[in-house]
């Protein structure tokens, strides 16, 4: 089946479903770039994600999930298939007693701001991370010292065959940026974080200071993907990085902050090309003198 049929198929499907078609793939990522899609949809409930991902498997469309696309480095060429987008149309949310529940989309600084209003701590360390829920349960995201794994209860998830199923922590196998919603290709839906009663005006202060953390230590001023490297066993990524001599080198606009040798920046039009080959530069260059070796945080995807 070709791509005008499958849309078409889609369509037909389910009636009303936000799409778009030949979207670039850089103006829905913090860093910036990656080619067109063929197809993003935007799906506003649980039953239209499971509908789609069973549908896209039906007719063997490949589909790749994606939330606020600030982990993503997209190639060049974009992504054949569809990409599913679970952001702000998929982001309601609710306090009850000492938990919240809530969509995927929703973004934590907006989920940290709840919890913040109603009294909640816990949530404090993702105040400033720029991602989705759905991608912070996938990425088992954190930041000075706390992590998801230390706030979620439980995940309703999606498989490919669009069947839902509901996983408890242990179940969600949260280890160092790993979970097995990323392992196992699921889709997180909804998730149900556990928090405690805190002072608000304590909890108002730890998230406005590391938030000033963050701005005095990282790149923001850049597009970027956070971290580029995971944490080597024994070492800091960024300080290898920049012991290694590489601190602000440049490949055409893709750069090592000068900042944070941590973060591979797009000091405004870089290629993905340009990105990647910085960062096989860099992999290379640690490598031959510390035999390191950089494991990638960020998720590259898409053709060249
Ligand atoms: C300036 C900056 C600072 C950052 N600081 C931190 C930090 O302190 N700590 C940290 O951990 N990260 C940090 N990051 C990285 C990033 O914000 C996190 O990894 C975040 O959790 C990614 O969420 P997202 O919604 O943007 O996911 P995306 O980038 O859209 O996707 C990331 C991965 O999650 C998957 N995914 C997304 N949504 C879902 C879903 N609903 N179900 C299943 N899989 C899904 C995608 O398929 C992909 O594999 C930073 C990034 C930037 C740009």
């Amino acid at each position: 089946m070709h791509k005008g049929q499958w849309v078409d198929v889609i369509k037909q499907a389910i009636p009303g479903l936000a799409m778009l078609l030949d979207e670039p793939m850089w103006a829905h990522t913090s860093l910036k770039v990656g080619g067109p899609v063929d197809v993003m949809l935007m799906p506003t409930s649980a039953e239209e994600v499971c509908q789609v991902l069973h549908l896209l498997k039906e007719h063997d469309i490949p589909r790749y999930i994606m939330g606020n696309g600030s982990n993503l480095l997209v190639r060049d060429g974009g992504i054949r298939g569809v990409v599913i987008k679970l952001g702000d149309n998929f982001s309601d949310a609710v306090v009850e007693g000492s938990r919240i529940r809530a969509q995927a989309g929703i973004s934590l600084t907006k989920l940290a701001h709840m919890a913040w209003q109603g009294g909640l701590t816990g949530l404090e360390f993702a105040s400033g991370i720029p991602g989705s829920l759905g991608g912070a349960i996938a990425m088992n995201a954190g930041a000075y010292g706390g992590e998801m794994a230390d706030v979620l209860e439980k995940v309703v998830c999606c498989n490919l065959d669009g069947n839902m199923s509901t996983l408890d922590l242990p179940a969600l196998e949260l280890g160092y940026r790993s979970s097995k919603v990323r392992n196992e290709k699921l889709v997180a839906l909804e998730a149900v974080v556990a928090l405690k009663p805190g002072d608000r005006t304590l909890i108002r202060d730890t998230m406005d200071d590391l938030n000033r953390r963050r701005r005095e230590k990282q790149p923001l001023n850049f597009a970027s993907a956070g971290s580029t490297f995971k944490r080597p066993s024994g070492y800091f990524a960024g300080k290898l990085i920049d012991d290694a001599g590489l601190r602000g080198i440049c490949v055409g606009d893709a750069q090592v902050s000068d900042l944070h040798c941590g973060f591979v920046v797009n000091r405004g039009r870089a290629t993905a090309n340009e990105l990647l080959e910085l960062i096989d530069l860099i992999r290379q260059q640690v490598w031959d003198k510390y035999q390191v070796e950089l494991e990638l945080e960020v998720q590259v995807v898409g053709e060249d």
